[in-house]
């Protein structure tokens, strides 16, 4: 069969595989690991909301002021829209919502925040990889409760973090952290994704190709340029062509046939 294998070395310095082959050809795999991906909803703006009443329902960001050069940290969803989003320059937030609420980061918080669903988490694994104060991955393939069904422990959790710390957190749920973190994604805020192993190569192969991580917004653009929009696009072309195209770098988007 007509295998391909896609590596996403720049997922955060976490060295990732995806083996279309297997989930095509096999499906469901007894081998295969239950992973969760928790990620809080806004965090440090539903924080700061939570906590002061008046910037509930309004555009609020967390991080610098304009007139100190700042940055966003966190985006209200209020604020998202006017395209405002982290990373963003304060003063070209401004611009784009002048009654922008700007609001100090409180660390202390929000790391107070973070120990407490860390604590959540280890009620079902000690398998906890956090990425930042308000993403992990969690790996229940075993876990404590002896719960066999994924979802129902994301569910879980979810509820706990919601009831516990009045804020919202969405879950993604599949048999690797690739899949898990898009999952997360797709059903936000206060969502719960799944994707299960015989939708993977579908899904894979309609994700825009931005969305794969190690592929950045230069390439994305360069690949769209190609004609190159989803995985199955990708999927599409020869190996040499894409190193002829993007250099060296071409073997690490690409597709490698292996029979099996
Ligand atoms: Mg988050």
């Amino acid at each position: 069969m007509l295998g391909l294998v896609l590596d996403f070395t720049g997922f955060r310095n976490v060295p990732i595989t995806i083996m279309l082959s297997l989930v095509t050809v096999e499906g469901r795999d007894p081998r295969l690991r239950k992973i969760i991906h928790i990620d809080m909803d806004a965090f440090y703006a539903s924080v700061e909301q939570r906590d002061h009443p008046a910037y509930r329902g309004k555009p609020i960001v967390v991080g610098g002021r304009p007139e100190q050069r700042g940055a966003v940290a966190a985006a209200s969803y209020e604020a998202r829209e006017y395209g405002i989003h982290s990373a963003l320059p304060a003063r070209i937030a401004q611009q784009r919502c002048p009654h922008l609420i700007f609001v100090a980061p409180r660390f202390t918080v929000y790391r107070q925040i973070s120990e407490h669903i860390r604590e959540i988490f280890s009620r079902y694994t000690d398998c906890i990889e956090p990425l930042a104060l308000d993403e992990a991955y969690l790996d229940v393939t075993e876990n404590k409760p002896g719960e066999v069904s994924a979802i129902a422990i994301a569910r879980a959790i979810r509820q706990a973090i919601h009831q516990e710390t009045q804020l919202t957190a969405s879950a993604g749920v599949s048999f690797n952290k690739f899949l898990a973190k898009i999952a997360s994604g797709m059903d936000k805020p206060d969502g719960l994704y799944v994707i299960r192993p015989e939708q993977a190569a579908d899904f894979v192969a309609t994700l825009p190709i931005e969305k794969f991580h190690g592929i950045g917004k230069v390439t994305a653009t360069k690949m769209h340029g190609l004609g190159i929009h989803t995985g199955a696009e990708l999927r599409a072309w020869e190996e040499g062509d894409l190193v002829q195209r993007f250099g060296k770098v071409g073997r690490f988007y690409y597709s490698r046939r292996h029979l099996g």
